[in-house]
């Protein structure tokens, strides 16, 4: 049966994991540069909803794209939030020493049958699309035409994918609330979820990005893995995040479901945009965050947030500015009283 637009929130038959009254959030950047307006939000965000429902807020430093990562970033991120008077309630994780962790939930897939090696380079793979007549558009990612799904043909294997086309979920999503929503209609491919700030979402996977990587050519482990293997062992109920993540949201659903872990609940937060209205990013350009004077900076951040702004910016002292916000938060995102 396929589950329509406007079915109820949670099927009766989903195991509903999450212990009443228990929050775990995260905020998880990556060490490729210090922390920009934008990085700002999503760390603010992440931080507030954790206050709001009493629960713990983890930092998690996603350096699994070693390439990428900026010697000294982690550090010196670390201290910036800090200096936002941001403290996690327990020591940061890097996601560079949890690779038997990854190996692990990957040997799982195969053995499942929901994993498959992939010889494909990217001009393989453009090449596949050119021969079915597929224009590619500018800067658009190619979905994976499938080349590999049912075996090598005497190539040899580069990377690890997971097999979208063919999943067949054993049983409903598992939730960490019950009044939360994902479901998943084998019949059509379409994955539905509930965004706490965006409402309801979907995304057929199988034809918008295709059977994706869990493990690159070059030996590194893919983000959609390391995400989903992360937030399952730290226990997060609540993933608050920019904007820009969410279309990658209904993999990490999936890849949940394959191995048998909870749904957490999402938050996808408003991009900060800089004044050529691109967003705000390390890769374009973004400045560092100015911290002479935390509060400021804090203030523009929630003011991105649509929280009020406080009065006395300049002699108010960050856990009372925090503070503040923390009560707008609960009154926006209906955390407890
Ligand atoms: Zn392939």
């Amino acid at each position: 049966m396929t589950r329509g637009v406007g079915a109820t929130p949670h099927d009766k038959g989903s195991p509903a994991v999450r212990v009443e009254g228990l929050y775990v959030g995260r905020f998880a950047p990556s060490p490729t540069g210090p922390l920009h307006a934008g990085s700002l939000v999503a760390a603010l965000a992440s931080w507030l909803d954790a206050r709001a429902h009493n629960g713990r807020w983890l930092v998690r430093i996603e350096d699994v794209d070693q390439p990428r990562c900026v010697p000294g970033a982690d550090t010196f991120i670390l201290q910036q939030l800090a200096t936002c008077g941001l403290h996690p309630d327990a020591p940061p994780q890097w996601q560079s020493a949890r690779s038997s962790l990854y190996q692990r939930a990957l040997d799982q897939l195969v053995a499942q049958g929901d994993a498959y090696p992939c010889a494909c380079s990217r001009k393989d793979i453009e090449d596949a699309h050119a021969a079915q007549g597929h224009a590619r558009e500018r800067h658009a990612a190619l979905p994976y035409p499938g080349t590999c799904r049912h075996g090598l043909h005497g190539r040899t294997g580069r990377s690890w994918r997971f097999n979208v086309t063919d999943f067949k979920p054993k049983q409903p999503i598992a939730l960490v609330d019950h009044a939360w929503s994902a479901t998943y209609s084998v019949a059509d491919g379409m994955l539905q979820w509930r965004d706490r700030r965006l409402g309801r979402q979907q995304q057929q996977v199988a034809n918008a990005v295709g059977d994706f990587v869990l493990r690159r050519a070059d030996g590194l482990w893919a983000y959609q893995l390391a995400v989903v293997v992360d937030d399952a062992d730290q226990g997060i109920t609540d993933v608050v995040r920019g904007e820009d993540l969410a279309d990658n949201t209904p993999r990490q659903i999936l890849l949940q479901q394959a191995l048998g872990v909870p749904t957490p609940r999402y938050l996808h937060t408003p991009l900060v945009c800089g004044d050529n209205g691109e967003k705000l990013s390390k890769q374009n350009g973004a400045q560092a965050l100015e911290l002479q004077n935390p509060v400021v900076a804090l203030s523009q951040a929630a003011l991105a947030l649509g929280l009020p702004a406080v009065a006395n910016l300049h002699n108010i002292c960050i856990p009372d500015a925090l503070a503040q916000w923390v009560a707008a938060w609960r009154r926006n995102y209906n955390g407890p009283p």
